[in-house]
């Protein structure tokens, strides 16, 4: 089932179970707006070469629409659809002011080099400036983008819209990025994994870990649950998977894979088949990881899964951190930011458990419906009268 079909089914699971009213349905379902645009550039080499760039922005009901852009060779308008519409329910599950966009541009970005990707990111900002900005929509880092790509898309917005430090997020620190917004997503995963270990009397520092993925949020959530005294035994990513029972330095695993660009041959470790690394819990820390049919037939084992929309929402939230700080011009401390996400995570997993209560349903139901719930009372409250 593809992304869009699988999000949209756990959409109209929860709109059913909250007895939606029909047409507030429909219309929380179709996007608000679709944007596909051509960027044309020149190759290093002087040919010239086209992509296409994708930003679809969801529902706007409880504030600015907020979401990253991705680069990758499978962004397709289906999958961007499905991100944007989670970009929605995740802002309403964390409780932060914004509705949901995602955009992204049909490439690979490890085959374009630093020049062609700053003319791509220029280029597809000069097609989207007219449709964002700090209080309609709020672009972020994604797979294959960072904060570099995000200082090109300020500084080509600004040349439009004069200095608009708001208008994304995940900036570096020194053009009003927020300290701790690097590492927020993997954060928020491991303050996410607490509150729901804590709910079977566990920590993180009883328990063994493995990790799918090794990039950003990966290598962050593996640090922290290192830091914290869990044993992370498994580790994979696209090139390959290695194990150690004893537990895997991290440090030397991060230094590892930046020096060989593979987790393969680590020396603090045995290399295995990634298809057997499976858990008791899972924390989907990426966005849409678990395909429906997979979901039900884990559920059906046992597994406990925390779902997307909440568990990868430390990033968007550190991401409203770092807005806030820019409007009210003012610079928090990293224990400041570190504290609130923890407190938003906190009171959003609660949140969470009492829908789960109140509707006899799952981690993953209970996050959507929180989600769908807010965002169909701010679109009620708002009115349709033209
Ligand atoms: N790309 C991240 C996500 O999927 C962050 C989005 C943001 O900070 O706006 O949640």
């Amino acid at each position: 089932m593809n992304a869009l079909a699988a999000t949209s089914r756990n959409f109209r699971n929860a709109a059913r179970i909250l007895g939606l009213d029909a047409k507030i349905e429909k219309s929380l379902l179709i996007p608000f707006r679709e944007i596909k645009v051509e960027c044309t550039i020149p190759k290093d080499d002087g040919s010239l070469v086209s992509y296409v760039g994708f930003r679809v922005q969801h529902d706007n009901a409880r504030g600015p629409m907020k979401g990253g852009i991705r680069y990758h060779p499978e962004v397709d308008p289906d999958e961007v659809n499905a991100l944007a519409q989670l970009m929605t329910w995740k802002t309403a599950v964390a409780d932060i002011p914004y509705g949901g966009a995602k955009g992204g541009i049909g490439c690979t970005p490890r085959d374009l080099s630093k020049s062609e990707l700053e003319r791509l990111t220029r280029v597809f900002t000069q097609k989207i400036h007219d449709l964002i900005g700090t209080h309609t929509d709020v672009p972020a880092p994604d797979m294959g983008t960072n904060a570099q790509t995000m200082a090109w898309i300020l500084d080509e917005y600004s040349k439009f819209h004069g200095h608009s430090p708001a208008v994304v997020t995940g900036k570096p620190i020194d053009l009003g990025g927020s300290l701790g917004r690097e590492a927020a997503t993997g954060r928020g995963v491991v303050f996410g994994t607490e509150a729901l270990l804590a709910e079977y009397g566990k920590s993180v520092k009883d328990l063994t870990f493995v990790i799918q993925g090794f990039g950003n949020v990966g290598s962050w959530a593996a640090r922290l649950i290192h830091e914290r005294g869990g044993k992370v035994i498994a580790v994979s990513d696209i090139t390959g998977a290695i194990k150690n029972p004893n537990g895997i330095d991290i440090t030397e695993l991060i230094k590892h894979k930046e020096s060989t660009g593979s987790l393969l041959n680590f020396g603090g470790g045995d290399n295995m088949d990634p298809n057997e690394v499976l858990a008791k819990f899972i924390v989907e820390a990426a966005n849409h990881p678990t395909d429906p049919e997979a979901d039900e037939i884990l559920s059906k084992k046992g597994v406990i899964i925390l779902p997307d929309i909440y568990a990868n929402a430390g990033g968007v939230t550190v991401s409203y951190f770092e807005w806030v700080q820019n409007i009210q011009g003012f610079m928090w401390d990293e224990e400041k930011v570190n504290n609130e996400l923890q407190r938003y995570m906190t009171r959003a997993f609660h949140n969470i458990k009492n829908m789960c209560k109140t509707h006899e349903c799952n981690l993953r139901m209970g996050a959507f419906t929180l989600g769908v719930n807010r965002v169909a009372r701010a679109t009620v409250l708002r009115g349709w009268e033209a």
